[in-house]
C-alpha cells in the first residue's frame, strides 16, 4: 500500500515537471495588440468580412491574412482608419509592424 502512494506521488511530481518544463519552453508570448483591435472593431458578429465573428477578423488583421480593414462591411471611415493607423504605428511581439490599408 505504502509503495502505491509513493509510487503514486512520484509519478505526480514527475509529471507536474514536465508540465512545468513543457510550459517554459513552448510558451507563446500573446500579442497584446488583440484585445485593443478587437475592442476597435464595431462588434457585431456578423461574419460579413468572412470570418466566423470578430476574434476572427481580428486574429485575420494580426497574422496577415486580412491586409484592409474595410474587409469589415459594417465597419464606419473613422474605425478603419483607428485601427490601421494603430497597427502600422504599433509592432507586435516579432518587433514587425503590419501594413495595413483602412
Ligand atoms: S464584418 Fe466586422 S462586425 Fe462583422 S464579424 Fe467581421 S469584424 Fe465583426
Amino acid at each position: 500500500m505504502i509503495e502505491a502512494i509513493l509510487l503514486m506521488l512520484g509519478l505526480g511530481a514527475l509529471l507536474g515537471l514536465g508540465l512545468g518544463i513543457s510550459g517554459e519552453i513552448f510558451y507563446v508570448k500573446p500579442d497584446e495588440r488583440f484585445e485593443k483591435v478587437l475592442n476597435m472593431l464595431p462588434g457585431y458578429n456578423c461574419g460579413a468580412c468572412g470570418y466566423p465573428g470578430c476574434q476572427g477578423m481580428a486574429e485575420g488583421l494580426l497574422n496577415g491574412e486580412v491586409t484592409a480593414v474595410s474587409q469589415c462591411k459594417p465597419s464606419n471611415s473613422q474605425q478603419r482608419t483607428d485601427i490601421s493607423s494603430y497597427l502600422n504605428e504599433n509592432p507586435g511581439p516579432d518587433g514587425k509592424t503590419l501594413a495595413i490599408k483602412p
